[in-house]
């Protein structure tokens, strides 16, 4: 089969070749996959995280397609069922996980980053990470719900974010950040949307856009009447750290999932406390949250930008940098299923 593969990190050393068709196990389905979303851990496997296994390596976290076989002991699952992947490795056997928090497993690992991941004509999974999508779903949407989607749906949830309560999104226009916003006004939220697109307003339903990130914390004053915002996305980073920090209201919550621009940041203690804000880390989703997501599916959207070719996978990764980037960036896959 076909894949994008690396033996030695390095954008440059990665190229499409190829390889063995992955084997299955008894508990394992073999997927032919329709379609890869391409994100910056891909671009971070490629280049340079550490623990990368196996090696040559296949990347790709974000993966959808068909069942083209099953193992023996597979009961679940059929040939010829559309498919996501679960994208989190777990033991299923440890407090984590029988406390239903899979991506927290004492010995979680990611799909693609410590197994071969789905830039690939093919990729075995088990059957505890397979998921059914229905037959008619958009395979963009299908091949964004692995991170893209789960991951800000399970911030908000972690975030407890509430009717009518006001949530400003960093990065609104971003892969994450789209998702974010429909979740927001799906949980009956006001959505202020930071971003210089507006088609996150008209498209996607964003009640107020901030484009101008300077004035950020007081034009979120000026829409809440001095309040601030009750709750606080910002997965971007050092960058815009203290304006969100700014931004979070009496008991708000500010949640994060993603330092792209830096991880470290300055933090005022006395801001922390006397307005009780709680600050959240938030990591990937449960099982039981990626089953929601996919049971909510069909009533999501997601813009697309571009699409590559599974030969241009590196021109894919690379352009998940382009300033004029305006959506998400799939590789499009065995096109004829
Ligand atoms: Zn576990």
């Amino acid at each position: 089969m076909r894949a994008a593969v690396f033996e030695k990190q390095g954008l440059d050393n990665l190229n499409v070749k190829d390889v063995q068709q992955p084997t299955i196990a008894d508990y394992d389905v073999l997927i032919k996959v329709r379609a890869a979303g391409v994100n910056p851990i891909d671009y971070l496997t490629v280049s340079n995280i550490p623990g990368i296994k196996p090696l040559p390596h296949i990347p790709g976290v974000e993966v959808t397609g068909v069942i083209e076989k099953v193992g023996n002991h597979v009961t679940t699952l059929k040939e010829g069922d559309k498919v996501v992947v679960y994208n989190v490795i777990f033991d299923g056997t440890c407090d984590m996980c029988l406390n239903g928090y899979e991506m927290l497993c004492r010995n979680a690992g990611i799909l693609g980053v410590i197994t071969n991941g789905g830039f690939a004509d093919y990729i075995s999974a088990s059957e505890k990470n397979v998921f059914k999508i229905p037959d008619n779903l958009q395979w963009d949407v299908a091949a964004s719900l692995a991170t893209t989607t789960k991951t800000p749906y399970h911030a908000l949830r972690e975030a407890s974010l509430k009717l009518n309560e006001f949530l400003v999104i960093f990065g609104a226009s971003g892969n994450t950040g789209m998702m974010a916003v429909q979740f927001g006004k799906k949980m009956g939220a006001k959505v202020i949307a930071v971003s210089k697109d507006n088609w996150i307003k008209t498209d996607f339903g964003a009640d107020y856009i901030i484009s101008d990130y300077d004035k950020v914390v007081e034009q979120v004053k000026d829409i809440t009447q001095g309040k601030m915002a009750d709750v606080v996305l910002n997965s971007l980073g050092a960058n815009t750290w203290e304006n969100s920090f700014s931004c979070v209201g009496a008991n708000g919550r500010l949640v994060t999932f993603g330092g792209l621009t830096g991880a470290d940041v300055k933090l005022n203690v006395q801001s922390l406390y006397r307005k009780q804000i709680k600050l959240i880390g938030s990591n990937g989703s449960t099982r039981k949250e990626f089953r929601e997501v996919i049971d909510m599916s069909k009533e999501l959207k997601v813009r697309v930008w571009k699409r590559f070719k599974l030969e241009d996978a590196k021109e894919a990764l690379q352009a998940l940098f382009a300033k004029e980037r305006d959506g998400r960036i799939l590789l499009d896959i065995n096109n004829d299923i």
